[in-house]
């Protein structure tokens, strides 16, 4: 077993000390600018991807980055959503799928699994994201539900009264990511081709 009081001894004898006036300037409140919406695949690290500090980055992380509806919405994912837009007041939303997910997976093949209910039930509530995985071939039908599934979170997301009214008050913005840990590459969802592609320099 991993020794991680052991890793924590070393941050607090190496990273710390270089973050300290960080922290007690963040003892003060926090601001983070995202929410960021994103797997719990030890291989998807928020902070390291957008490189971002302690403090700048509010994170929902759950199996297959989903979000639900409104009305259907898991209780924590709802409650941190409503409190990172009514309250922190975040600028932007990123729903941030990645490659190789294992949640996608298992709702493209039931059989993954069959002896983990619970997960069965939560990724079939992104079973409408199946309509879009159409290829013939596996490696690029699971792409196509990883991508779907980001577009799918993200009109779910549009349920919530609170995001809607700051997205049309043009105080929110949502974006759709998809992470290759493998390359370390982001393809970011396109407003206007409803598709990913690599991102420009106007996309922030
Ligand atoms: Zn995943």
């Amino acid at each position: 077993m991993r020794d991680l009081l052991g890793g924590v001894a070393r941050f607090q004898q190496k990273a710390f000390p270089r973050l300290r006036s960080r922290f007690e300037q963040l003892a003060r409140g926090q601001q983070p600018d995202a929410l960021f919406i994103t797997c719990s695949d030890s291989r998807v690290d928020p902070t390291l991807i957008t490189n971002c500090r302690p403090g700048e980055l509010f994170v929902i992380s759950n199996a297959g980055n989903i979000v639900g509806s409104h009305d259907q919405a898991d209780l924590g994912v709802a409650a941190t959503i409503e409190y990172a837009v009514k309250e922190l007041e975040v600028s932007q939303i990123i729903v941030c799928g990645h490659s190789r997910c294992g949640a996608m997976g298992g709702l493209l093949d039931p059989q993954a699994t069959s002896s983990l209910p619970r997960v069965s039930e939560w990724v079939a509530t992104a079973k409408e994201a199946l309509v879009d995985a159409t290829s013939n071939i596996p490696n690029d039908r699971l792409a196509q539900l990883i991508q779907a599934n980001v577009r799918l979170q993200l009109r779910n997301l549009m349920t919530f009264p609170e995001v809607a009214e700051a997205v049309e008050a043009r105080r929110l913005v949502l974006k759709g990511w998809v992470y290759d840990f493998v390359t370390g590459s982001v393809e970011v969802l396109s407003t206007d081709t409803n598709k990913f592609a690599p991102p420009t320099s106007h996309q922030g």
